[in-house]
């Protein structure tokens, strides 16, 4: 048997962290397996523009490399891959549910169901409906219609006995049936409710493996009726843990962006994030500036394969204590009996680690490749940049080393750089600068720039020292001033690489332009 799992997201306009995590396990179980991994979009109940509203979900994918073998943009032999587009087909199931007697037409109006819900309640048992309204004949139809009432095709549940599943996760799963309602399938303008949408689908797709999230685990005995009624084999079942906030067992949500501002755990992110969002013009109130959606740790810079190899191991584990895994290893060791049953905590600290494990990895080159558009974005660089420009932004990736954790960082690293004079930072001049005795350090150390022989971080690191001795000052006096004096702000590359990228006529004319800020 050919593996088949598929990823049906609802064009939403984002792509949640726990939606890739749902897409990366059924990704990892077809690529595994040999299979096919499909993508397919679940409109039905979509109000919006479809396609303005997908494309966050799709580009996100191809930014995570998580690549579908059929689906929208691929196409392929089971096309259309749009739950819309296929609405014949739902129409003819909820046709032949009818016809086979798992369903029925029902004539109740809100206003009845309500009445005996409540009537349910009072009596302190659970509502099952009585069916009073239910056609179970063309006769019974005719005279409800007459009535001027319209109908709804409801599922006829089974009221007895249980279904069970072999859930691969969870394990045995049983589900009583008279804990069912009558789902409708069907509303009265004959379009077709989700539920029986999904099962039609998942069963033209071929899909095996139905891979989703657990909050779907509830959905599963109706699917799983509705299937059995129309005489398909169910799709073996795998319900993945919850993704949960930081040290929690509640769902990660989009909308406690507020909340996790104060949390610790996301602060800490989300503000060096914010830091990034304002050079390149991103609003920070756009609805993807949220640390719960992937737009968030493309826009700052992440590396795909950090957020890749970061949720494959929420809820999932190779050994225990493997964390990182090539692509190739990771397509290897996949496996869901490995899949945990229990929330997974979604930590934002443990992220940034794994980011920064990948990011230290990368070389010179490839870190350039990456970093060079947020500058570009920021108009730090013309597009396509010079070469020298080029080289400069190399020297400074070279020099900030392990310290650029996010391709957006080398926007503070290298903006005083490419521009013909930096921007002062007050604290940093009210801090550094204007200190007194501060104006004749700079002073004699612009004179011994003047003399050092080459313009190298080892030459100009002794000609500082020999400055601060003959003044007796600590070597940090004159290194933080001179860092603000160059950079107009404390942090960037090592200062004497700083000096060296800059060059001997850039470092002294920025010295000499701090001199009237100097106390
Ligand atoms: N469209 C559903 C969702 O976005 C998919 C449910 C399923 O995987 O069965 O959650």
């Amino acid at each position: 048997m050919t593996v088949r799992t598929r990823f049906a997201p609802s064009p939403t306009g984002y792509l949640h962290i726990g939606g890739v995590r749902t897409a990366l396990f059924n990704w990892l179980f077809a690529r595994q397996r040999g299979g096919q991994f499909i993508l397919r979009i679940d409109d039905t109940d979509a109000e919006r523009n479809i396609d303005s509203a997908l494309e966050p979900i799709l580009e996100g994918l191809k930014w995570l490399g998580i690549d579908w073998d059929e689906g929208p943009g691929v196409g392929g032999p089971h096309a259309p891959y749009y739950q819309s587009q296929r609405a014949d087909r739902h129409r003819a199931a909820a046709a032949r549910l009818l016809a086979s007697g798992h369903a029925y037409r029902d004539f109740a109006t809100p206003e009845e169901l309500d009445e005996e819900r409540k009537a349910a309640q009072a009596a302190g048992r659970p509502f099952l409906y009585s069916r009073r309204f239910g056609a179970f004949d063309d006769a019974t139809a005719a005279r409800f219609t007459a009535e001027g009432r319209a109908s709804v095709v409801r599922l006829k549940m089974p009221r007895e006995g249980s279904l069970v599943i072999d859930d691969a996760v969870r394990g045995r799963v049983e589900f009583a049936w008279n804990r069912e309602q009558d789902h409708v399938v069907q509303r009265a303008d004959g379009s077709c409710l989700y539920h029986l949408a999904s099962v039609v689908d998942d069963h033209d797709l071929e899909i095996t493996h139905v891979i989703r999230a657990e909050e779907h685990l509830s959905n599963t005995p109706r699917q799983a009726y509705i299937a059995l009624s129309l005489g398909y084999a169910l799709p073996a079942y795998a319900h993945l843990p919850l993704v949960a906030e930081p040290g929690s067992r509640t769902k990660l949500s989009k909308r406690k962006l507020a909340q996790y501002l104060k949390n610790n755990d996301f602060k800490q992110v989300m503000e060096h994030g914010l830091k990034i969002a304002e050079r390149i013009g991103l609003r920070p109130e756009a609805d993807t500036f949220n640390p719960v959606i992937v737009d968030f740790y493309r826009e700052v810079g992440y590396l795909p394969w950090a957020i890749d190899n970061y949720l494959a191991l929420l809820g999932w584990s190779y050994d225990d204590k493997t964390e990182y895994f090539t692509r190739d290893e990771l397509v290897r060791h996949f496996t869901l009996e490995r899949i945990n049953s229990s929330p997974a905590s979604f930590d934002p600290k443990k992220l940034w680690a794994v980011q920064d494990h990948y990011m230290a990895a990368r070389s010179v080159d490839e870190k350039l490749a990456l970093m060079l558009p947020f500058l570009v974005k920021a108009r730090l660089l013309a597009d396509p940049p010079p070469a020298a420009a080029v080289d400069t932004v190399r020297q400074v990736i070279e020099a900030a080393g392990d310290r650029l954790k996010v391709a957006g960082d080398i926007l503070a690293y290298a903006d005083f750089f490419l521009v013909e004079e930096p921007t002062m930072d007050d604290a940093a001049v009210a801090q550094r600068l204007a200190k007194p005795g501060v104006r004749g350090l700079l002073e004699a150390f612009a004179r011994a720039l003047e003399t050092v022989a080459t313009f190298e971080p080892a030459m100009l690191e002794a000609a500082l020292k020999q400055v601060v001795e003959a003044a007796g000052v600590k070597v940090g006096d004159l290194v933080h001033a001179v860092r603000v004096a160059v950079t107009g702000k404390t942090v960037g590359p090592g200062l004497y690489d700083c000096l060296a990228i800059l060059g001997r006529e850039r470092s002294l004319a920025r010295i000499a332009a701090a001199l009237p800020l100097c106390g």
